[in-house]
């Protein structure tokens, strides 16, 4: 790794592109997290950010899983001052009240908490940590093109800058930059949603040790989250089947409000409330990408599947997949002969952890899992199971995926037992899914 110990950066042209070892597009957590190890592990990174941080970025509640992930990477200390204490989710109970699924009652029983962060401050601290750690961070830098030549070299344009990295790491998010190039980014003929969001001040909070619960409900065509945030403002969101959020004609706020409305206990603690923030709109986002990797490049967080944000996992898998990514990519930089076998392994492991999320997030609407999230039994140790799914712990965790196995023969039970009713939902859902808003983006309406 001769290379590794000259940081010095040169400014690369067409003529003379720059050769860090790594290069990452996207500075965001997948981006960073992985910057920073590898730089850490003496290699020459350079991740390049199209935005200028402090940036908006959703999904502000962290899981469980994630604070080992914090702590390696040493800010764990630094996302507790800008986070919220999390100690659990709520969902609804039949009898009008809530179900706490509380962290203290994982299998492993630690750790038994997360936080909430504002995305803003924490993707900031992230890649200003990459950056101390030794990574060459550039935000206002878009990547906007990328060649492949036929003996394995990449080239990657940023505005007038060129770069020839040793290996690749695409980080760029829902933009999911390389899948999009490569033709490898495919909607999810599983599932569809679509979310309208905002910050609103005066939502009245859970109590006591419930207080930094996040909150989910359904309602008619998806689910609702009500997280509590810092500066006292909840961040609520509505998640609904495209076709539903099409009927906003262009009232955003009004159809996130008449759906929050929909569900009497939301209704209730929104009273008062006052909106501090743009209301944002995302359209379809359920997709994946038919590959991992390729020759001396991979895709991680994002870049690379996502499905839907209902257990809050989309920042864990993020940086799981980028601490796995950078683990796997220093290993192939030092032996480039065990390059496949490394990415084909990495792809097996993380695809079976997301397909535990998945496997719940396809069901979450069904009469079955209503029933079951709303009346948890803990035989077999399955419920403790379900909250060890909720804290993140489905990588290489087999008690839990043993009785997540157990919890899936309930779950057959339980449809059966309700027959028609989960028939027409099926039916119900199935024909949602084969509709599909095209084309939308990220809008602001303020
Ligand atoms: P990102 O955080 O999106 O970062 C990618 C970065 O790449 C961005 O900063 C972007 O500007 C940059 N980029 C893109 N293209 C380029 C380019 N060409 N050149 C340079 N830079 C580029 N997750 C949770 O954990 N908890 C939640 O509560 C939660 N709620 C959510 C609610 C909604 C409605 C949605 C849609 C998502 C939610 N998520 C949540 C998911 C979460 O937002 C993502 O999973 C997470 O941000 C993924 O991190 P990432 O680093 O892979 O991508």
């Amino acid at each position: 790794m001769d290379s590794a110990t000259d940081r010095t950066p040169n400014a690369g042209t067409a003529a003379t592109p720059e050769t860090p070892d790594v290069l990452v597009i996207g500075g965001g957590p997948a981006g960073s997290t992985a910057a920073a190890l590898l730089a850490r592990k003496g290699w020459r990174v350079v991740v390049l950010e199209k935005a200028r941080h402090p940036r908006f970025h959703i999904g502000e509640s962290l899981l469980p899983m994630n604070m080992p992930i914090l702590e390696r990477l040493g800010v764990l200390e630094q996302v507790r001052a800008i986070g919220v204490l999390k100690l659990g989710a709520d969902f609804p109970a039949d009898d009008g009240n809530f179900n706490v699924f509380d962290f203290r009652r994982t299998m492993r029983g630690e750790p038994d908490y997360a936080f909430h962060v504002k995305r803003e401050e924490f993707d900031q601290l992230l890649f200003e940590h990459a950056r101390a750690c030794g990574a060459d961070a550039r935000d206002g830098t878009k990547v906007d093109a990328v060649a492949f030549d036929a003996d394995g070299a990449i080239t990657v344009s940023a505005g007038e800058a060129r770069f020839r990295p040793r290996y690749l790491l695409d980080a760029s998010g829902r933009d999911a930059f390389l899948g999009g190039k490569l033709g490898l980014k495919r909607r999810n003929p599983k599932h569809a949603s679509a979310a309208v969001f905002s910050h609103y001040r005066g939502v009245r909070r859970r109590e006591g040790r419930d207080a930094g619960n996040v909150s989910i409900y359904r309602h008619e065509h998806g689910w609702i989250w009500l997280i509590p945030l810092r500066d006292g403002s909840m961040s609520v969101g509505a998640v609904c089947f495209p076709d539903s959020l099409k009927q906003r004609r262009g009232d955003s706020e009004g159809f996130l409000l008449r759906t929050l409305e929909s569900v009497p206990d939301v209704a209730e603690r929104m009273r008062g409330a006052e909106r501090v923030a743009p209301v944002h709109v995302t359209g379809n986002y359920a997709y994946d990408c038919t590959r991992m990797h390729g020759r001396h490049w991979s895709l991680v967080g994002d870049a690379y599947s996502f499905v839907d944000p209902m257990f809050s996992s989309g920042v864990f898998l993020a940086m799981h997949s980028a601490e796995q990514a950078a683990d796997m990519v220093d290993a192939a930089l030092r032996e480039p002969a065990r390059e496949r076998a490394l990415q084909r392994d990495l792809q097996r492991r993380l695809d079976a952890g997301l397909d535990e999320f998945k496997w719940f997030i396809y069901r979450f609407t069904s009469p079955a899992m209503k029933h079951l999230f709303a009346n948890p039994r803990n035989v077999w140790r399955v419920e403790e199971a379900v909250v060890s799914m909720l804290a993140g712990d489905v990588f290489d965790a087999r008690p839990v995926l043993r009785r997540l196995r157990v919890f899936r023969a309930i779950y057959a039970l339980t449809a059966l037992g309700m027959a028609p009713r989960a028939w027409r939902a099926w039916r119900r859902r199935r024909r949602q899914l084969s509709v599909e808003v095209r084309g939308e983006t990220l809008q602001r309406e303020d």
